[in-house]
């Protein structure tokens, strides 16, 4: 493809996208598709000539779509939000365009020095604390592919920095703390790197929130038995219900054991500190006063598509003493004497996406004000939902509604009822939710914040769910009193 031609077909691609958005909505938001459909439709082989890029778009059109599940309808509330936004393809049109490995600052200088400055923004517009910015000398923040790889990344550093310390203790001694709720990243980590993990209980008389002295028994405890916790990752939002770890506890007990590091998983709920009235509830004091290590993923609720995990540390030379392998290819007289990042020694791989591209389009582009406001509407939008339920006769809020994830299921009814009820709404295609089970309770989860998601659509999954709940229940005989219910009832 030559120039001119890329020109016309980059022109025809944009357009196509543009027709995909335009119909989104009247689109299944599942994918209706059976497993193996594609390889069906699809040569067995390379095909011996090339093909014309009209007959490999239509392909796009009709094989590869059909079997998409549409994350950007506006009427996905499934998982969590998982936003596309034209700023930001456009910035990764440019990354794209400019592709290069950027492992180290030679690589090419602009895409080390943005992800810095870029980094540097985005822990302001979050209030993280002068600590975690490359400003500071001392910390700064590194763009990596998953709040997976950067649990993963902090847990290297921390095992690093603990064998530092402790150089006779063997690595079999060494504990991984989580808690129940804790996402998988924990146990990943765990399996990868060959260590013990310990999931801490949490209650729910709690909110499923991991509590400080919990964290203290349970270092005291394997302590006595000559074990070693070297890190615990809290959470800020959990994946199933939108806990908040009680950080204000953590990090106090933390002081006592100031070998642990904490990193806060914030992969989800974290983009809401943009707003100041969200920090206290996402516990922004106390991050700022005790965390090691801070991830959220703008590819989620953060206006930037996928991938664009944000993580920041206070003391970067943790980092890097663990990661730094440099061979002598690789040296370069700017990063031996720390005049420059060499992004490389802060993460797993070698090379690296040009990442910060996206999202500072995304920045520029939405500026301070609508980044806030879009996490605004979420919030709104999730409150709308959750009042909605409250309302209803046949439905109960199961946790207090966080940030933008309300967590429902029918009311007074037992595990198999909800549980016939999630499968009646799995087969609605208009409108997408996810469950969970929370110590041993099964329950519906609507995850707001969708760039193209409004009131109505919130409307509309809440009829959808209303009305498949009633069916549920007038299906299951439980429907009994259900009026006089709706009119003394007070919510949990
Ligand atoms: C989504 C989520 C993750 C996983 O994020 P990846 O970037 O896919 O690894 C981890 N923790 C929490 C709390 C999440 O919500």
């Amino acid at each position: 493809m030559d120039i001119e031609e890329f020109r016309k077909q980059g022109y025809a691609a944009i357009d196509r996208i543009c027709d995909y958005y335009a119909t989104l909505e009247e689109r299944p938001v599942v994918s209706q598709v059976e497993p193996g459909y594609l390889r069906k439709l699809l040569p067995e082989s390379v095909p011996e000539e090339g093909e014309p890029m009209e007959q490999i778009a239509q392909s796009f059109q009709d094989d590869i779509l059909p079997g998409i599940t549409h994350w950007q309808h506006p009427s996905f509330f499934a998982y969590f939000p998982s936003n596309a936004t034209f700023e930001s393809m456009l910035g990764e049109m440019y990354a794209t365009c400019v592709n290069n490995p950027g492992f180290n600052w030679t690589c090419s200088p602009a895409a080390t020095e943005l992800e810095g400055v870029v980094m540097d923004w985005a822990a302001k517009m979050l209030g993280l604390q002068e600590d975690f910015l490359h400003t500071s000398g001392k910390g700064g923040g590194v763009m990596q592919t998953t709040a997976s790889d950067s649990a993963l990344t902090a847990v290297v550093a921390a095992r690093s920095r603990y064998q530092r310390a402790h150089p006779d203790i063997s690595l079999d001694k060494l504990v991984v703390y989580t808690t129940t709720q804790t996402h998988s990243l924990g146990a990943k980590a765990a399996l990868v790197l060959g260590l013990s993990i310990r999931a801490l209980p949490v209650e729910a008389d709690d909110q499923y929130a991991l509590r400080g002295e919990v964290f203290k028994a349970a270092v005291e405890e394997d302590k006595l038995k000559g074990r070693h916790p070297f890190i615990l990752i809290a959470t800020v939002g959990t994946t199933s219900s939108g806990a908040v770890d009680r950080l204000d506890e953590i990090v106090d007990v933390g002081k006592d054991y100031p070998d642990i590091w904490i990193h806060v998983d914030a992969a989800w709920a974290g983009v809401a500190l943009a707003c100041p009235e969200f920090r206290e509830q996402a516990m922004l004091e106390h991050i700022n006063a005790g965390a090691h290590s801070f991830c959220t993923n703008f590819h989620k609720w953060g206006l930037t598509h996928f991938d664009a995990s944000t993580l920041w540390v206070r003391n970067r030379a943790l980092l890097t003493t663990a990661l730094d392998i440099t061979p002598e290819f690789l040296r370069t007289k700017a990063a031996d004497t720390g005049l420059v990042i060499d992004y490389r020694n802060w993460h797993l791989a070698l090379g690296r996406r040009f990442r910060s591209l996206k999202l500072w389009f995304v920045l520029r582009a939405y500026g301070l004000s609508g980044f806030q406001a879009h996490i605004r509407k979420g919030v709104a939008q999730a409150q709308l939902f959750a009042s909605l339920i409250q309302q209803s006769p046949y439905l109960q809020i199961f946790t207090p509604p966080s940030l933008s994830l309300v967590v429902f299921r029918l009311r007074d009814s037992d595990e198999a009822a909800n549980r016939v009820f999630f499968g009646h709404l799995a087969d609605r295609a208009d409108v997408y939710l996810t469950h969970t089970e929370m110590n041993g309770k099964f329950c519906v989860r609507f995850a707001v914040g969708g760039v193209h998601t409004e009131e109505k659509h919130i409307r509309h999954a809440f009829e959808v769910v209303e009305e498949v709940a009633k069916r549920t229940i007038e299906e299951r005989g439980l429907g009994v009193s259900l009026e006089a219910e709706a009119e003394g009832r007070t919510d949990n």
